[in-house]
């Protein structure tokens, strides 16, 4: 059992949600505007948010925005409109861990959110067996595992959380190469769409933060991080 945040103004999006989240043996906190999401998504107790985007008073861009700087690594899935992709690959940049798009069948949302949870759980688990300094390095790039803080040659730079989960798995499998889907899969999760440039769109801000060399692209196959 988890106790999920539903940030979402339309009631009758938010009690579907809410009755469905319960009905697996979930606990349900709704808010209607962002700024009392934001609230209680700080509050601490929350183990998954369920976040809209268009809000009254913060939306939840900016919800996300000021959740994510203020050090909440709380798993947040976005609700968007079906054929909104810049806000998707925005709401991902900012924090998001993952999407769904509206309209949905409650059966989506539920596989996204078991997902995310049971990655949360294991991360919290790794952190506990590995305990501090959980360091991987490759081609002067360092990234720490727990502190999900990233470096280039000793400076640090700032990488959101998806690609930040992108970094590490290039990390891990450096020398290899990784197909778009083997990347989608890993990073995304379930069925991204398969047609999206959303992993080009990634090692296209990841390049330029940590370097244009660091990712090779192989024509017809995918991309490679070298040592
Ligand atoms: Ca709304």
């Amino acid at each position: 059992m988890a106790h999920i945040l539903i940030v979402e103004d339309e009631e009758r999006i938010a009690s579907f949600v809410a009755k469905g989240l319960r009905a697996e043996g979930h606990r349900t906190t709704v808010a209607a505007d962002g700024a009392t999401g934001l609230d209680h998504a700080l509050a601490g107790d929350v183990d998954l948010v369920v976040l809209d985007i268009g809000l009254p008073r913060i939306d939840g861009f900016e919800l996300l925005d000021q959740l994510r700087s203020q050090g909440s690594r709380v798993p947040v899935i976005v609700l968007t409109a079906r054929d909104s992709v810049t806000d998707t690959v925005t709401a991902l940049e900012g924090g998001a861990d993952d999407y769904m798009p509206k309209p949905f069948r409650f059966a989506e949302l539920s596989a996204r959110v078991r997902l995310r949870l049971r990655q949360a759980t294991a991360a919290t688990a790794a952190t506990a067996t590995n305990g501090t300094g959980d360091q991987l390095s490759a081609g002067g790039i360092e990234l720490d595992l727990r502190t999900r803080r990233a470096s280039v040659a000793g400076d640090e730079v700032e990488l959101s959380a998806r690609e930040f989960a992108l970094a590490e798995i290039f990390l891990r499998n450096a020398g290899q190469v990784l197909s778009r889907e083997q990347l989608l899969d890993h990073v995304w999760g379930l069925d991204f769409d398969p047609g999206s440039n959303v992993v080009d769109v990634y090692v296209g801000y990841l390049r330029r933060k940590l370097g244009a060399r660091a990712i090779t692209t192989v024509r017809g196959m995918g991309y490679r991080f070298d040592r």
